[in-house]
């Protein structure tokens, strides 16, 4: 097996809500396989720090800053990237969000900031991303997905619901995309160590939780998604579609 089947030299990716977390050790994995990165969050300042410190390692690396959930800036973003000839062959659909409350006291609202953020984003970045896609016969898309893409658990219901919902875009987008030549696929972090997590970390009973339920005994590290991620986005995966690769330590094959 040739190396250059995982190779992403002269590609273009857009990773959103890179800035941190799983997004960023994307980012930096995909850039280190060779592909042109653009970074995105909502926060500049963070994007820029996040961009400038790829940048110092030598890798390649741009920045749109703008929010998954504002439809108009997803299309001028994309609009921008036309005019300045940035062809993504890549996309990673990544950004979310997570909200812990019992459903008795959830706002309408809130269910819908979450399911706007985790899995409307993903239909219009997508669908912004694969017309272009469609237009040269070919590109990767990868959504994010979860665990609770198959398992709910009580105080997290549109978060659960979201994540479900991936599943299901990830096939929907590869009955439609597929003859285009594009594969859509998901990764199914299990619980990984990043900000979003971070008061579940802080809480022994749930951390005991976590090593006691995951077969490898312990959390998942951001750099561990990479793989997976690299694979999804290189010639390796060509007839690879419509799969969600859960990447947890094998708490799913215990549930
Ligand atoms: P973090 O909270 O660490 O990072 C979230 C990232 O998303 C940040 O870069 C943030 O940008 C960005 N973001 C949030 N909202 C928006 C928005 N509206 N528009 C653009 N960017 C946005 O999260 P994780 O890295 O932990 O999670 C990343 C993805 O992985 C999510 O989809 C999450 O559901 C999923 N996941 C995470 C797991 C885990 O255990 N951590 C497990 C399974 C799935 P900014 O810095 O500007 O706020």
């Amino acid at each position: 097996m040739s190396n250059s089947l995982f190779s992403l030299k002269n590609k273009t990716a857009l990773v959103t809500g890179s800035s941190r977390g799983l997004g960023h050790a994307i980012a930096i994995g995909l850039a280190q396989a060779g592909a042109s990165i653009v970074l995105n969050g909502v926060d500049q300042e963070r994007l820029q720090a996040a961009s400038e410190k790829m940048r110092d390692e030598g890798l390649s690396v741009s920045e749109a800053c703008f929010d998954v959930t504002d439809e108009a800036s997803v299309i001028a973003a994309f609009e921008a990237f036309d005019r300045e000839g940035v062809a993504l062959d890549i996309l990673v659909n990544n950004a979310g969000i997570q909200l812990r409350k019992p459903m008795v006291e959830l706002t309408t609202e809130e269910w819908q900031r979450v399911i706007d953020t985790n899995l409307t984003s993903a239909f219009v970045v997508g669908r912004e991303a694969a017309k272009r896609m469609i237009a040269r016969g070919s590109g990767k898309i990868i959504n994010m997905g979860s665990l609770t893409s198959e398992l709910a658990r009580a105080t997290v219901a549109p978060y659960t619901v979201s994540k479900g919902g991936i599943k299901m875009l990830t096939r929907s987008m590869t009955a439609e995309w597929a003859e285009h030549g594009i594969q859509v696929n998901a990764v199914g972090p299990g619980y990984m160590l990043t900000d979003m997590n971070e008061a579940l970390m802080a809480n022994a009973q749930f951390d005991d939780w976590v090593r006691g339920r995951t077969p490898a005994r312990r959390w998942g590290k951001p750099e561990e998604l990479v793989g997976t991620a690299v694979f999804l986005a290189s010639t390796a995966s060509d007839y690879v579609n419509g799969q969600i690769i859960y990447v947890d330590g094998g708490m799913i094959s215990v549930l």
